[in-house]
């Protein structure tokens, strides 16, 4: 044990950051290293030090084995150093759009746009045509409108002369600042069944208060009809919200207006209508609603996000009515909510992809298209690589989930490979699966660890069989 007065003592044994690094010097340590690597690396192992002294772990002896053999940790955090916090990461959850894992991976084309964009200039706020400032909204606008266009069947023409699209960080900050720009000060009709909150404390309710908007909460949590929007209708309504219900489902004994009954009541007011769509799906799949879907049905203002169905970047789309849309970027909030030329990139290269009919190369989509007896013999041959005789394998039917709340009931049949382990738990094997290089993130159902190859790409397989015939060590 070390008293008060022994402990000041301990850290005046302590080195100067200088004297590390001049010591480093004349101890052959990388040439190349920077003056501020040897700097930070210093300061972190004499952070370390000085709070196991402040611990009461530190004898004099055992300090001053430390400060000899502090070339070993210095070491030792440089190496730290040089690794990233942010990995990639295998996901075998079957889980496509996991927000925990960053939800959509980006299709090679817009990998290779953005490795082409960032590493120089580019046009983002240039135009080439007059050599004078562009908008960077400008860029994927047309684009956006053509592939909407292609779609929802309307002539390209109609779409680009009525509306007009910009681009914020994600949907959340999409809505915020549709709300804000078209309701604040005023009143919003929204269902009761649609005033959810979609995770990360994104409440729809507090959203609107904080544009600065009053809710006016419509029907009942199970059954809205179009008369109880019309009743609530007064002088102080500004606008119609409809919101995608993400993450839930209310089933049995429901009911809500459709798109066209709350546009043709918007009308008779003159009141915009706007949809939280959420998903940025493209293709039409059960009764889900879709972003060319809205559009065709002649939305007022739709709001999706780029990284759920869409298979783009994180990203908030707006595409509004042109008068809408002015009212909406001339929004100081506009400025502060815009997207970066990496987005951007990522955006039309996307956009790209489902306009000359590659779509298949979006991640998303082609996880989302996977046949279950593609995936089963990828893990036959998978399973057939285990030579590892502690772990035993086997393929069980299950499901995979599109996830990122964008359709709260599909389920996709998969075949997931189960894994026990002769020793190990299953906690202690997704432990270990974790610990691994690239991090392999599973489930466990029903005490057993599975694996879902519908998120994992196939060119990850034969990674997948080497770190499972590794753990048993
Ligand atoms: C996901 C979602 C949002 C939020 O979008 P982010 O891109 O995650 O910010 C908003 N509204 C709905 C209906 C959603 O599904």
């Amino acid at each position: 044990m070390t008293s008060g007065e022994n402990l000041h003592l301990l850290y005046r044994e302590l080195p100067s950051v200088d004297q590390i690094v001049s010591s480093l010097g004349q101890n052959g340590f990388d040439a190349d290293l920077s003056h501020a690597r040897k700097v930070l690396a210093a300061r972190r192992v004499l952070d370390r030090l000085r709070s196991e002294i402040a611990a009461g772990r530190h004898t004099a002896d055992s300090l001053a084995d430390e400060i000899r053999g502090i070339n070993a940790s210095l070491e030792g955090a440089l190496a730290e150093m040089k690794s990233y916090e942010l990995l990639p990461v295998i996901n075998a959850t079957g889980v496509i759009l996991h927000t925990n894992l960053g939800r959509a991976p980006l299709s090679p084309r817009a990998l290779a746009h953005i490795t082409e964009i960032a590493g120089g200039y580019c046009n983002l706020e240039f135009d080439r045509r007059s050599g004078l400032r562009g908008k960077r909204e400008q860029l994927i606008e047309e684009r956006l409108l053509r592939v909407l266009s292609m779609r929802a069947e309307i002539p390209y023409d109609d779409l680009s002369r009525n509306y007009g699209a910009f681009v914020a960080n994600n949907g959340a900050a999409a809505t915020f600042l549709t709300l804000h720009a078209l309701a604040a000060g005023g009143e919003v009709l929204v269902s009761r069944g649609e005033l959810i909150e979609i995770g990360g404390g994104f409440r729809i309710p507090e959203i609107l208060e904080r544009a600065g908007a009053v809710l006016r909460e419509i029907g009942t949590t199970n059954k809205t009809h179009v008369d109880d929007y019309e009743a609530a209708v007064t002088e102080r309504t500004k606008l119609i919200l409809r919101v995608h219900r993400s993450n839930f489902r209310i089933t049995g004994f429901t009911e809500r207006p459709e798109i066209s009954q709350l546009l043709r009541l918007g009308r008779k007011h003159n009141l915009p209508v706007v949809e939280d769509q959420g998903t940025g799906a493209m293709l039409a799949s059960g009764e889900e609603s879709t972003f060319p879907g809205s559009i065709a049905a002649g939305i007022d203002a739709v709001i999706v996000s780029g990284d759920k169905l869409f298979g783009g970047p994180q990203a908030g789309l707006i595409v509004a009515r042109r008068e809408l849309m002015k009212t909406i970027s001339r929004n100081p909030l506009a400025r502060a909510f815009r997207v970066d030329k990496l987005t951007y990139a990522a955006l039309e290269a996307t956009l790209l992809d489902y306009e000359s009919g590659t779509e298949n190369g979006i991640p998303v989509l082609r996880m989302l298209s996977l046949k279950p007896k593609d995936i089963l013999s990828r893990a036959e041959s998978l399973v057939a690589r285990i030579s590892d005789e502690k772990l035993s394998v086997s393929i069980q039917p299950g499901h995979s989930v599109i996830g990122g709340g964008a359709a709260p009931g599909a389920r996709l049949r998969t075949h997931l490979i189960a894994i026990t382990h002769r020793t190990r738990n299953a906690s202690a094997l997704l432990k270990a699966l974790r610990d691994s290089a690239p991090a392999v993130i599973a489930r466990v159902v029903k005490d057993r660890v599975v694996l879902d190859l519908r998120t994992v790409p196939p060119e990850s397989d034969s990674i997948l069989a080497g770190i499972l015939n590794s753990l048993a060590a």
